[in-house]
């Protein structure tokens, strides 16, 4: 970036803040990444307008951040600008629709939900993640897809006007694992949901199960991005099972491992690098494939300078 650029972006007028060479494993739950150029946490849709604009006049590559969650940030870290969602949050609920903008919690979402009365989001309870990156992955568990519940969904399009995505137009465009923002640059700034009144002791117990099953299943162990590979109904079984019958888990590189409790996570168990983690993804792929010809695609975002093939062995 030019430094007469530069010193327009650090001094670029809106209401949240932007800083200079921020640490991604702060802002990841694999606890790994390199630090991205410029990170802005906006408080306003106007300021993420205006960064967005700013970047688009200057050919700055920007990447917007959720929860980090489901991301493997390069150990070069991220060039250009990191859009954190984390202060676009407010929530509200009227009659059994509950609203709630980008940067909330989903998992907290639910919470909410209950207390309100309202059932339809328990099964994402103990899910980390925001509100907007739950969209955009069309985020999936206990057989629920977030589209399954979703009723609109306002977004701010190339143009930087806000739009909004309803009715047949999610049934369309919405499949497993997908949103149809995965396919362009835009940024979701809230999303509706159709819940159902219930009493919420029952609510709750049925979202303590959800909690339960994670905790049982070690989601919570260690640093993780859950699940890395998609499922595909072709395999005949789930990606899990498919890395457990070739006896790759726990096969390691460096701090970074495939889950002794489950074949489709890899963990962080001490101070991974992402290289280590990529290169544990690029290895699974060629083993599933050459063994039994399975192609697997992976769930999560490669995000940031990657160069050419440092995950490589
Ligand atoms: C322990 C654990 C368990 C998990 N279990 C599940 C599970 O059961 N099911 C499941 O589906 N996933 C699961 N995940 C993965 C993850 O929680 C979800 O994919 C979640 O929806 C990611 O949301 P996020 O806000 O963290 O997105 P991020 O990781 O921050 O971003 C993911 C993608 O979404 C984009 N994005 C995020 N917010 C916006 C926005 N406002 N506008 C435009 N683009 C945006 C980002 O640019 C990025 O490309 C699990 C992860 C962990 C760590």
């Amino acid at each position: 970036m030019k430094n007469n650029v530069r010193k327009k972006l650090e001094k670029i007028n809106i209401r949240g803040k932007i800083e200079r060479n921020i640490p991604m494993n702060l802002h990841t739950t694999f606890k790994t990444g390199g630090n991205a150029d410029y990170f802005a946490v906006p408080e306003s849709y106007d300021d993420i307008a205006i960064l967005l604009k700013f970047t688009k006049m200057h050919s700055i590559p920007v990447f917007i951040l959720g929860g980090g969650a489901n991301i493997l940030v390069s150990d070069n870290g991220i060039r250009g600008l990191v859009i954190d969602m984390s202060k676009i949050s407010n929530f509200s609920f009227k009659e059994n629709i509950c609203s709630a903008e980008a940067g909330f919690s989903i998992s907290d979402l639910s919470k909410e939900a209950a207390e309100n009365n309202l059932s339809g989001l328990d099964f994402i309870y103990g899910m980390p993640g925001s509100v907007g990156g739950a969209v955009w992955m069309n985020a999936r568990c206990y057989d629920v897809s977030i589209s399954d519940i979703l009723l609109n969904i306002n977004y701010l399009d190339e143009n930087f006007e806000i739009r909004t995505l309803d009715g047949i137009d999610i049934s369309n465009n919405f499949s497993y694992k997908f949103s149809p923002f995965q396919n362009s640059n835009t940024v979701i700034l809230s999303a509706s949901f159709k819940l159902k009144k219930d009493n919420k002791y029952n609510i709750w117990s049925n979202m303590k199960l959800h909690k339960q099953d994670r905790e049982n299943k070690g989601h919570y162990k260690y640093p993780s991005a859950g699940s890395v590979f998609k499922n595909n109904r072709d395999f005949g079984k789930p990606t899990g099972a498919i890395i457990d019958s070739l006896g790759l888990k726990g096969y390691s590189k460096g701090d970074a491992e495939i889950a002794s409790f489950h074949g489709n996570i890899i963990v962080n168990k001490k101070q991974a690098r992402s290289q280590d983690i990529r290169s544990i993804i690029t290895y699974t792929q060629n083993k599933v494939n050459e063994k039994l010809g399975l192609k697997l695609d992976p769930e999560i975002q490669f995000i940031g300078d990657w160069g050419n093939n440092e995950y490589m062995d």
